[in-house]
């Protein structure tokens, strides 16, 4: 129930949540072995190639029951700027039968571009700049020591709050979700 629960939520969120990774191609499969490097996700696939993942924040992949392991086979479905690969499906081992779905896979979804549900609260930003190199699309930047978001990079991904390996999210709460 919990996960068909978080898989409506993610999808009704993919429909607002598509911005500006701007895809050199359409969707694309890859298939590979999955490496931890430090924070980050990387797929490896046969050709040699590695594709850094872009999941979801780690609560949201618990509350799925997706815990990527170092080793593990998987496959992916989505879209890549060069070795940025932005997931909509995954599925895990032979089973594709039961994908866990992060993204709209919806192509029509890709188009409503410049809109995000997240926002610095610029009362509460320190300016640390913590977020900043964490996001994974560059969509963060400071400004007179207050972070913002430019709506036409962010992909909705969540680190910015709820953090990412070491990452924590902000440590002041300041990025809060409309
Ligand atoms: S991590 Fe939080 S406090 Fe630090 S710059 Fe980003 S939004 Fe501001
Ligand atoms: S880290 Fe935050 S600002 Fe960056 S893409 Fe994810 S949700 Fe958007």
């Amino acid at each position: 129930m919990n996960r068909l629960f978080f898989t409506a939520l993610l999808a009704l969120l993919a429909c607002l949540a598509w911005a500006g990774f701007d895809p050199d191609t359409e969707l694309s499969s890859y298939r590979g072995v999955i490496e931890l490097r430090g924070s980050q996700t990387w797929l490896l696939d046969d050709s040699g190639d590695g594709l850094r993942l872009l999941l979801a924040p780690r609560g949201l992949l618990d509350s799925l029951g997706l815990h990527l392991a170092e080793g593990d086979t998987v496959a992916v479905e989505g879209w890549r700027k060069n070795e940025l690969f932005l997931v909509g499906r995954l599925w895990q081992e032979a089973d594709d039968s039961n994908p866990w779905l992060l993204r709209n896979l919806d192509e029509a979804s890709l188009q409503t571009g410049g809109v995000s549900d997240y926002r610095v609260n610029g009362g509460k930003c320190i300016g640390c700049k913590l977020c900043v190199s964490r996001c994974p699309t560059g969509a963060i930047s400071v400004v007179n020591r207050k972070a913002r978001i430019d709506a036409e990079l962010c992909t909705e991904c969540g680190i910015c709050i709820e953090g990412y390996g070491k990452f924590r999210g902000c440590p002041v709460g300041a990025i809060e979700k409309e």
